[in-house]
């Protein structure tokens, strides 16, 4: 009886480890499966959308405080103004 409890926990954390990279989460996906049975747990796992996340890379100019999407070297606003300010690239993440 026993063993078949440490079964059945172990089933459940290995659902909640699939679900770590889903949408559900670890602790969603666990408490699924430990009250609706590791099966069901892993049915509704395999049901949620995958978690992704996107890098993508921001141009921050440190005079005019301007946030640019496309690579540049410059600031194409203070360039016009007469200064070459580089620009400073930051990551962004989006999910
Ligand atoms: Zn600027």
């Amino acid at each position: 009886m026993f063993l078949l409890i440490v079964i059945y926990l172990l089933l459940a954390v290995g659902v909640a480890f699939l679900g770590q990279n889903r949408k559900i989460g670890f602790t969603q996906s666990f408490g699924l499966s430990l009250f609706l049975t590791p099966i069901v747990g892993l049915m509704i796992v395999a049901h949620s959308t995958k978690k992704i996340t996107y890098f993508e890379y921001q141009y921050h100019c440190p005079r005019c405080g301007y946030n640019f999407t496309e690579e540049r070297s410059v600031c194409p606003y203070c360039e016009k103004a007469g200064h070459s300010i580089p620009l400073i690239r930051e990551e962004v993440t989006t999910t």
